[in-house]
Protein backbone atom coordinates (compact mmCIF):
# COMPACT_ATOMS: atom_id res chain seq x y z
CA UNK A 1 0.00 0.00 0.00
CA UNK A 2 2.92 2.28 0.51
CA UNK A 3 4.79 1.10 -2.50
CA UNK A 4 1.44 2.22 -4.67
CA UNK A 5 1.30 5.50 -2.67
CA UNK A 6 4.54 6.42 -3.80
CA UNK A 7 3.95 5.45 -7.31
CA UNK A 8 1.06 7.52 -7.53
CA UNK A 9 3.07 10.41 -6.09
CA UNK A 10 5.66 9.54 -8.81
CA UNK A 11 3.07 9.35 -11.53
CA UNK A 12 1.37 12.91 -10.07
CA UNK A 13 4.38 14.81 -10.48
CA UNK A 14 5.73 13.45 -13.86
CA UNK A 15 2.24 14.82 -14.88
CA UNK A 16 2.87 17.89 -13.14
CA UNK A 17 6.40 18.49 -14.88
CA UNK A 18 4.58 17.43 -18.74
CA UNK A 19 2.39 20.49 -17.95
CA UNK A 20 -0.78 18.12 -18.16
CA UNK A 21 -1.78 18.46 -14.76
CA UNK A 22 -1.76 20.88 -11.21
CA UNK A 23 0.74 20.25 -8.69
CA UNK A 24 -0.21 17.52 -6.37
CA UNK A 25 -1.87 18.83 -3.30
CA UNK A 26 -0.74 17.80 0.03
CA UNK A 27 -2.54 14.83 1.58
CA UNK A 28 -5.40 16.59 4.62
CA UNK A 29 -5.93 14.24 7.75
CA UNK A 30 -10.06 13.44 8.02
CA UNK A 31 -10.32 14.57 4.24
CA UNK A 32 -7.96 12.43 2.05
CA UNK A 33 -8.18 9.26 4.13
CA UNK A 34 -7.59 5.93 1.93
CA UNK A 35 -4.88 3.64 0.07
CA UNK A 36 -5.20 1.90 -3.06
CA UNK A 37 -4.45 -1.36 -4.11
CA UNK A 38 -2.76 -2.55 -7.12
CA UNK A 39 -2.48 -6.18 -8.30
CA UNK A 40 -4.21 -9.19 -9.78
CA UNK A 41 -7.23 -10.27 -8.61
CA UNK A 42 -6.77 -13.71 -6.96
CA UNK A 43 -3.16 -12.95 -6.24
CA UNK A 44 -2.76 -9.90 -3.83
CA UNK A 45 -6.42 -9.04 -3.51
CA UNK A 46 -9.33 -10.91 -4.01
CA UNK A 47 -13.19 -10.17 -3.64
CA UNK A 48 -15.86 -12.45 -3.54
CA UNK A 49 -19.56 -12.52 -2.28
CA UNK A 50 -21.30 -13.85 0.65
CA UNK A 51 -25.20 -13.11 -0.09
CA UNK A 52 -27.06 -10.14 -1.80
CA UNK A 53 -26.13 -7.60 0.08
CA UNK A 54 -22.95 -8.81 1.51
CA UNK A 55 -19.29 -8.93 -0.22
CA UNK A 56 -15.71 -8.96 1.22
CA UNK A 57 -12.47 -8.18 -0.41
CA UNK A 58 -9.24 -9.48 0.61
CA UNK A 59 -6.81 -6.47 1.70
CA UNK A 60 -3.23 -7.55 1.98
CA UNK A 61 -1.48 -7.36 5.44
CA UNK A 62 -5.22 -6.92 7.02
CA UNK A 63 -7.40 -10.10 5.70
CA UNK A 64 -11.13 -10.02 4.24
CA UNK A 65 -12.95 -7.31 5.60
CA UNK A 66 -17.48 -7.29 4.89
CA UNK A 67 -18.79 -4.69 2.66
CA UNK A 68 -22.33 -3.87 1.33
CA UNK A 69 -22.26 -5.03 -1.91
CA UNK A 70 -24.40 -2.29 -3.84
CA UNK A 71 -23.08 -3.65 -7.80
CA UNK A 72 -21.43 -6.12 -9.36
CA UNK A 73 -17.53 -6.01 -9.17
CA UNK A 74 -16.16 -6.39 -13.03
CA UNK A 75 -14.10 -8.81 -13.82
CA UNK A 76 -11.62 -6.94 -15.37
CA UNK A 77 -11.20 -4.77 -12.60
CA UNK A 78 -7.00 -4.12 -11.70
CA UNK A 79 -7.35 -1.85 -8.58
CA UNK A 80 -9.45 -0.86 -6.02
CA UNK A 81 -9.55 1.58 -3.15
CA UNK A 82 -10.91 2.15 -0.41
CA UNK A 83 -12.05 5.75 1.56
CA UNK A 84 -12.93 7.29 4.67
CA UNK A 85 -15.20 10.08 4.01
CA UNK A 86 -15.25 13.10 5.96
CA UNK A 87 -18.40 11.99 7.39
CA UNK A 88 -16.75 9.01 8.93
CA UNK A 89 -17.72 6.47 6.50
CA UNK A 90 -15.88 3.63 4.63
CA UNK A 91 -16.26 2.72 0.84
CA UNK A 92 -14.22 0.71 -1.50
CA UNK A 93 -14.51 1.27 -5.11
CA UNK A 94 -12.87 -0.92 -7.67
CA UNK A 95 -11.78 0.49 -10.74
CA UNK A 96 -12.81 -0.17 -14.30
CA UNK A 97 -13.74 2.19 -17.28
CA UNK A 98 -17.23 1.80 -18.00
CA UNK A 99 -17.93 2.00 -21.89
CA UNK A 100 -19.38 5.11 -22.92
CA UNK A 101 -23.41 5.26 -23.04
CA UNK A 102 -24.44 4.93 -26.45
CA UNK A 103 -26.79 7.99 -27.96
CA UNK A 104 -30.34 7.15 -29.97
CA UNK A 105 -28.52 7.85 -32.86
CA UNK A 106 -31.36 10.11 -34.18
CA UNK A 107 -29.43 13.11 -34.00
CA UNK A 108 -30.83 14.93 -31.38
CA UNK A 109 -29.81 18.36 -29.92
CA UNK A 110 -30.01 19.69 -26.43
CA UNK A 111 -28.57 23.05 -24.95
CA UNK A 112 -27.94 23.08 -22.10
CA UNK A 113 -28.20 26.60 -19.65
CA UNK A 114 -26.96 26.79 -15.70
CA UNK A 115 -28.90 29.06 -13.58
CA UNK A 116 -28.85 30.18 -10.11
CA UNK A 117 -32.44 29.58 -9.56
CA UNK A 118 -32.66 26.05 -11.79
CA UNK A 119 -29.56 24.33 -11.83
CA UNK A 120 -29.96 22.99 -15.39
CA UNK A 121 -32.66 24.40 -17.96
CA UNK A 122 -32.77 22.33 -20.85
CA UNK A 123 -33.72 23.48 -24.65
CA UNK A 124 -36.85 21.08 -24.53
CA UNK A 125 -38.49 23.38 -22.04
CA UNK A 126 -36.85 20.95 -18.76
CA UNK A 127 -36.45 22.47 -15.77
CA UNK A 128 -34.10 20.81 -12.65
CA UNK A 129 -32.05 21.39 -9.81
CA UNK A 130 -29.71 19.97 -7.68
CA UNK A 131 -31.70 19.17 -4.26
CA UNK A 132 -29.52 20.74 -1.51
CA UNK A 133 -30.52 20.66 2.33
CA UNK A 134 -33.90 20.78 3.21
CA UNK A 135 -35.31 23.89 5.58
CA UNK A 136 -35.01 22.32 8.42
CA UNK A 137 -31.68 20.42 7.80
CA UNK A 138 -30.06 23.77 6.91
CA UNK A 139 -31.37 24.80 10.30
CA UNK A 140 -29.93 22.35 12.07
CA UNK A 141 -26.34 22.80 9.98
CA UNK A 142 -26.30 26.87 11.46
CA UNK A 143 -27.61 25.63 14.81
CA UNK A 144 -24.42 23.17 15.47
CA UNK A 145 -21.94 25.71 13.97
CA UNK A 146 -23.00 27.81 16.27
CA UNK A 147 -22.62 25.70 18.76
CA UNK A 148 -19.32 24.72 17.12
CA UNK A 149 -17.90 27.63 17.82
CA UNK A 150 -18.21 28.05 21.21
CA UNK A 151 -17.13 24.43 21.77
CA UNK A 152 -13.13 24.62 23.49
CA UNK A 153 -10.75 23.25 21.09
CA UNK A 154 -9.92 19.93 21.38
CA UNK A 155 -12.59 18.87 23.52
CA UNK A 156 -14.89 15.37 22.66
CA UNK A 157 -17.77 17.56 22.64
CA UNK A 158 -16.13 19.80 19.77
CA UNK A 159 -15.26 16.45 17.77
CA UNK A 160 -18.60 15.02 18.37
CA UNK A 161 -20.32 18.59 16.67
CA UNK A 162 -17.74 18.24 13.70
CA UNK A 163 -18.33 14.74 12.82
CA UNK A 164 -22.46 15.51 13.16
CA UNK A 165 -21.89 18.52 10.93
CA UNK A 166 -20.07 16.46 8.41
CA UNK A 167 -22.91 13.60 8.33
CA UNK A 168 -24.48 16.55 7.36
CA UNK A 169 -22.92 18.14 4.62
CA UNK A 170 -22.36 14.43 3.32
CA UNK A 171 -26.00 14.15 3.00
CA UNK A 172 -25.50 17.43 0.91
CA UNK A 173 -22.86 15.98 -1.59
CA UNK A 174 -24.38 12.49 -1.82
CA UNK A 175 -27.72 14.38 -3.35
CA UNK A 176 -25.59 16.53 -5.74
CA UNK A 177 -23.38 13.71 -7.11
CA UNK A 178 -26.51 11.73 -7.49
CA UNK A 179 -28.00 14.24 -9.24
CA UNK A 180 -25.22 14.91 -11.58
CA UNK A 181 -24.94 11.31 -12.37
CA UNK A 182 -28.97 10.59 -12.99
CA UNK A 183 -28.82 13.93 -15.24
CA UNK A 184 -25.76 13.33 -17.36
CA UNK A 185 -26.70 9.81 -18.02
CA UNK A 186 -30.11 11.05 -18.93
CA UNK A 187 -28.79 13.27 -21.21
CA UNK A 188 -25.97 11.13 -22.88
CA UNK A 189 -29.20 8.76 -23.83
CA UNK A 190 -31.24 10.79 -24.90
CA UNK A 191 -29.46 13.27 -27.05
CA UNK A 192 -26.65 12.80 -29.74
CA UNK A 193 -25.35 16.14 -29.45
CA UNK A 194 -24.85 17.90 -26.22
CA UNK A 195 -24.06 21.85 -26.16
CA UNK A 196 -23.07 23.41 -22.88
CA UNK A 197 -21.68 26.74 -21.90
CA UNK A 198 -18.05 26.82 -21.58
CA UNK A 199 -17.14 27.38 -18.08
CA UNK A 200 -14.31 28.68 -18.21
CA UNK A 201 -15.38 32.47 -19.97
CA UNK A 202 -18.04 32.39 -17.17
CA UNK A 203 -15.36 32.03 -14.78
CA UNK A 204 -13.09 34.28 -15.72
CA UNK A 205 -15.90 37.31 -16.33
CA UNK A 206 -16.97 36.54 -12.76
CA UNK A 207 -13.43 36.62 -11.13
CA UNK A 208 -12.70 39.93 -13.47
CA UNK A 209 -16.18 41.55 -12.26
CA UNK A 210 -15.47 40.79 -8.09
CA UNK A 211 -11.91 41.65 -8.00
CA UNK A 212 -9.93 43.91 -10.25
CA UNK A 213 -12.12 46.03 -12.69
CA UNK A 214 -14.91 47.09 -10.97
CA UNK A 215 -14.68 47.08 -7.13
CA UNK A 216 -17.65 48.95 -6.53
CA UNK A 217 -19.93 46.85 -8.32
CA UNK A 218 -18.60 43.63 -6.19
CA UNK A 219 -21.10 41.22 -5.64
CA UNK A 220 -21.87 40.28 -2.36
CA UNK A 221 -19.47 37.57 -0.53
CA UNK A 222 -23.07 35.55 -0.18
CA UNK A 223 -24.36 35.64 -3.65
CA UNK A 224 -20.68 35.04 -4.67
CA UNK A 225 -20.31 31.42 -2.25
CA UNK A 226 -23.64 30.05 -3.54
CA UNK A 227 -22.54 31.48 -7.16
CA UNK A 228 -19.15 28.94 -6.54
CA UNK A 229 -20.72 26.23 -4.65
CA UNK A 230 -23.29 25.97 -7.60
CA UNK A 231 -20.36 26.49 -10.31
CA UNK A 232 -18.77 22.90 -8.52
CA UNK A 233 -22.01 21.02 -9.09
CA UNK A 234 -22.11 22.40 -12.58
CA UNK A 235 -18.39 21.45 -13.23
CA UNK A 236 -19.38 18.22 -12.06
CA UNK A 237 -21.79 17.72 -14.82
CA UNK A 238 -20.07 19.22 -17.77
CA UNK A 239 -16.90 16.64 -16.65
CA UNK A 240 -19.24 13.34 -15.91
CA UNK A 241 -20.88 14.17 -19.56
CA UNK A 242 -17.89 14.44 -21.50
CA UNK A 243 -17.06 10.77 -19.92
CA UNK A 244 -19.91 9.71 -20.71
CA UNK A 245 -20.62 11.00 -23.83
CA UNK A 246 -17.15 10.99 -25.29
CA UNK A 247 -16.99 13.20 -28.09
CA UNK A 248 -20.75 14.34 -27.91
CA UNK A 249 -20.49 17.26 -25.83
CA UNK A 250 -19.78 21.00 -27.12
CA UNK A 251 -18.46 23.61 -25.45
CA UNK A 252 -20.34 27.27 -26.62
CA UNK A 253 -19.35 30.46 -25.26
CA UNK A 254 -21.92 31.83 -23.02
CA UNK A 255 -21.83 35.05 -23.61
CA UNK A 256 -25.40 37.09 -24.18
CA UNK A 257 -27.46 33.88 -24.26
CA UNK A 258 -29.52 34.96 -21.43
CA UNK A 259 -30.27 38.34 -23.04
CA UNK A 260 -30.75 36.93 -27.05
CA UNK A 261 -34.64 36.48 -28.05
CA UNK A 262 -34.24 33.30 -29.18
CA UNK A 263 -36.85 33.72 -31.67
CA UNK A 264 -36.15 36.96 -33.57
CA UNK A 265 -32.29 37.48 -32.26
CA UNK A 266 -32.97 40.90 -30.93
CA UNK A 267 -30.14 41.23 -28.12
CA UNK A 268 -30.83 44.15 -25.13
CA UNK A 269 -30.23 43.36 -21.26
CA UNK A 270 -33.81 44.48 -20.21
CA UNK A 271 -35.69 41.57 -22.48
CA UNK A 272 -35.18 39.53 -19.21
CA UNK A 273 -37.84 40.80 -17.06
CA UNK A 274 -37.38 39.05 -14.14
CA UNK A 275 -35.28 35.74 -12.34
CA UNK A 276 -36.94 33.77 -14.43
CA UNK A 277 -39.20 35.51 -17.14
CA UNK A 278 -38.06 36.25 -20.81
CA UNK A 279 -39.72 38.74 -22.61
CA UNK A 280 -38.21 40.07 -25.95
CA UNK A 281 -38.75 43.59 -26.09
CA UNK A 282 -38.65 43.61 -30.12
CA UNK A 283 -40.76 40.98 -30.91
CA UNK A 284 -42.56 39.98 -27.85
CA UNK A 285 -41.74 36.51 -27.71
CA UNK A 286 -42.02 35.23 -24.23
CA UNK A 287 -40.15 32.37 -22.23
CA UNK A 288 -38.55 30.89 -18.71
CA UNK A 289 -35.50 33.15 -19.10
CA UNK A 290 -33.20 29.57 -18.65
CA UNK A 291 -35.09 27.86 -21.07
CA UNK A 292 -34.59 30.84 -23.88
CA UNK A 293 -30.87 30.66 -23.10
CA UNK A 294 -30.67 27.25 -22.75
CA UNK A 295 -32.33 26.75 -26.67
CA UNK A 296 -29.59 29.65 -27.63
CA UNK A 297 -26.60 27.14 -26.57
CA UNK A 298 -28.52 24.60 -28.70
CA UNK A 299 -28.20 26.80 -31.82
CA UNK A 300 -24.36 26.36 -31.23
CA UNK A 301 -23.30 29.95 -32.45
CA UNK A 302 -21.80 32.13 -30.25
CA UNK A 303 -23.88 35.19 -29.78
CA UNK A 304 -22.45 38.73 -30.27
CA UNK A 305 -24.47 41.47 -28.72
CA UNK A 306 -22.48 44.96 -30.13
CA UNK A 307 -23.57 48.28 -28.49
CA UNK A 308 -25.93 49.91 -30.75
CA UNK A 309 -24.11 52.62 -33.06
CA UNK A 310 -27.28 55.13 -32.24
CA UNK A 311 -26.85 55.34 -28.91
CA UNK A 312 -23.34 57.16 -28.71
CA UNK A 313 -24.48 58.87 -25.17
CA UNK A 314 -23.44 54.93 -23.72
CA UNK A 315 -20.38 53.82 -23.25
CA UNK A 316 -19.71 50.79 -24.87
CA UNK A 317 -20.39 47.45 -22.86
CA UNK A 318 -17.08 46.73 -21.05
CA UNK A 319 -16.08 43.15 -22.26
CA UNK A 320 -18.25 43.41 -25.29
CA UNK A 321 -17.27 40.90 -28.03
CA UNK A 322 -15.61 41.73 -31.54
CA UNK A 323 -17.30 39.52 -34.50
CA UNK A 324 -13.63 37.66 -34.38
CA UNK A 325 -13.80 36.72 -30.55
CA UNK A 326 -11.72 39.03 -28.28
CA UNK A 327 -13.11 41.50 -26.67
CA UNK A 328 -12.20 44.96 -28.14
CA UNK A 329 -12.50 47.38 -24.97
CA UNK A 330 -11.42 44.88 -22.18
CA UNK A 331 -8.37 46.47 -19.92
CA UNK A 332 -5.49 45.29 -20.63
CA UNK A 333 -5.16 42.21 -18.30
CA UNK A 334 -1.70 41.21 -16.57
CA UNK A 335 -0.30 38.06 -18.08
CA UNK A 336 -0.90 35.51 -14.88
CA UNK A 337 0.77 32.35 -16.58
CA UNK A 338 3.15 31.81 -19.71
CA UNK A 339 1.33 27.96 -20.12
ZN1 LIG B 1 -37.58 38.58 -30.14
Amino acid sequence: MQQQALRDFAQAMARFFAGTHRRPRWRKAGVHEGFRIVGRRGGQWDVRRLSRKVGEVRIPKVGWVRFRWSRDVPDEARSFRVNRDRAGRWHVCFAVIPPPVEGPGTGAVVGVDRGVAVSAALSTGELSSVPGLRDSEAERLGRLQRRLARAQRGSNRRRRIKTAIARLKARQTDRRKDWVEKTSTDLARRFDLIRVEDLKIGAMVRSARGTIAAPGVNVRAKTGLNRSIHAAGWGHLAIRLEHKAAGRVEKINPAYTSQTCHACGHCAADNRESQTVFRCRACGHVDHADVNAAKNIAAGRAVTCLPRPTDPDRPPVRGALQPLGGALNREPQPVLSSA
